[in-house]
């Protein structure tokens, strides 16, 4: 007879968190293809090469401010200059500014060839065609070019996410087209006899499967493409047909549930056939069991069934895989932060526990409060939480007024 460890024994045979993020990185073989794409499509998605600046931004030396461009030397013994033009953005006057004399200028158009200076205008009084500067004190206000980015230069480096700001510094460039990473196609499924989809009615001891709602919710956060596999009943041979068509179809196939020693798990039967599996006992609570292995060329997580294990080994183990094998090389995993715990917190030593929480933001000091419902099934906690508190292997109880790290959700896609 073969002999099946519970979940709940065996504390010693545990992967660590941090063992089971690295096994899985070390599974990555090899790169995704790359496409060009316009920038507003690679959006989300992540550079296959190092962005060389084209150009200098700004590509002219220019004016911050709305004002009068001026030579300092002439503001020594002098307040009094005539204005001998007016400049616009996008124009240039190549007019010389001789002794004593300024150019009206608006902020972005190009500096008169020996004006070193702009005084913006809040400083200055018209009288007649001059203007007279009053006690003017700080700075040039002068944009020089390639002072933003410099011509030449490495500006986005090979392996980042692209947001934003970084869509608008491409823009910047005049770069219309990048390469990226093709985007990743991951599938999933729930198992369980027990499930029941949304629009049926539920008959005694059936639960509608929220699993495959929160999982479309974290992998669209992703930008990967979603295939939704459905439910499928805890049998071998459904099981079977499922994984290896999805395993064809997608990058990454992520089942839930099924993964204990429960009579009716045959996830782990299907895969010792099917594929090269490992089943972990991870030392972290919610999320004990997990299973991570290939199907073919697909990689598999079996994650969990209850609804909050799903989730955290989702954002602990699964979207640091997604990241890496998207071709990301920052922000891997969630980010931490320290706050003060509002609550004593009773834990036992050598696995790391993840706590639903709430947190707030006092004028930049974090305090932090766990709810009070912990269990992995309640998936209210997760939704009414802001973020995770989480407590190392080595903690054993924490008390109110002490320092706990949290992952606020924000932060966590
Ligand atoms: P399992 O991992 O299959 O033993 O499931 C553990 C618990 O999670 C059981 O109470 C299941 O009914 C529940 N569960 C499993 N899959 C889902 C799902 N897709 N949606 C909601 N609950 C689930
Ligand atoms: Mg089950």
């Amino acid at each position: 007879m073969r002999k099946i460890n519970s979940c709940l024994s065996d504390q010693d045979a545990s992967l660590t968190l941090n063992q089971a993020q690295e096994k899985c990185f070390s599974a990555i073989k090899k790169n995704l293809s790359a496409e060009k794409v316009a920038i507003r499509s690679a959006f989300n998605r992540v550079i296959m090469q190092d962005i060389i600046a084209p150009i200098n931004v700004p590509a002219h030396i220019n004016s911050a401010m709305d004002g009068y461009a001026l030579r300092k030397e002439d503001m020594l013994n002098n307040a009094s200059f005539a204005v001998i033009a007016t400049v616009y953005a996008g124009q240039y006057n190549d007019e010389k500014i001789k002794k004593n004399t300024c150019i009206r200028i608006m902020t972005g158009a190009v500096i008169p060839q020996n004006a070193d200076i702009v005084i913006p205008q809040e400083f200055t009084t018209k009288a007649g065609e001059k203007i007279i500067i009053d006690n003017y004190i700080g700075g040039d206000n002068i944009r020089f070019a390639g002072e933003d980015l410099a011509k030449g230069s490495v500006v986005l480096k090979k392996g980042r996410l692209l947001n934003a700001a970084d869509l608008g510094l491409l823009a910047s460039l005049g770069i219309a087209e990048v390469s990226v990473w093709r985007k990743l196609r991951v599938a999933f499924l729930s198992t369980g006899d027990e499930l029941r989809g949304l629009t049926e009615s539920l008959k005694k001891g059936e639960i509608y499967d929220s699993n495959r709602y929160s999982l479309f919710g974290m992998l669209h956060n992703l930008n990967v493409e979603i295939l939704d596999m459905g439910v499928v009943k805890d049998d071998y041979a459904s099981l079977n047909s499922t994984f290896m068509q999805a395993a064809q179809c997608v990058d990454i196939v992520i089942s839930t549930g099924g993964v204990s020693v429960g009579q009716a798990d045959f996830v782990k039967q299907v895969l010792d056939n099917i594929g090269t599996v490992d089943f972990w006992k991870l030392a972290i609570k919610p999320g004990r069991p997990l299973t991570f292995g290939k199907i073919n060329e697909a990689y598999f997580f079996g994650l969990p069934g209850n609804p909050v294990a799903t989730m955290i080994t989702f954002y602990q183990i699964v979207q640091p895989f997604i990241k890496k094998l998207m071709g990301q090389t920052q922000n891997i995993k969630p980010l931490l932060v320290n706050a003060t715990s509002e609550t004593d917190i009773f834990k036992s030593k050598g696995r790391v526990e993840f706590l639903r929480a709430r947190f707030s933001d006092n004028d930049g000091e974090l305090t932090v409060q766990k709810l009070s419902k912990q269990g992995s099934g309640v998936l209210s906690s997760m939704s009414y939480a802001n973020c995770l508190i989480v407590l190392s292997e080595n903690t054993e109880s924490v008390k109110a007024g002490e320092r706990v790290k949290i992952q606020p959700f924000y932060a966590l896609i």
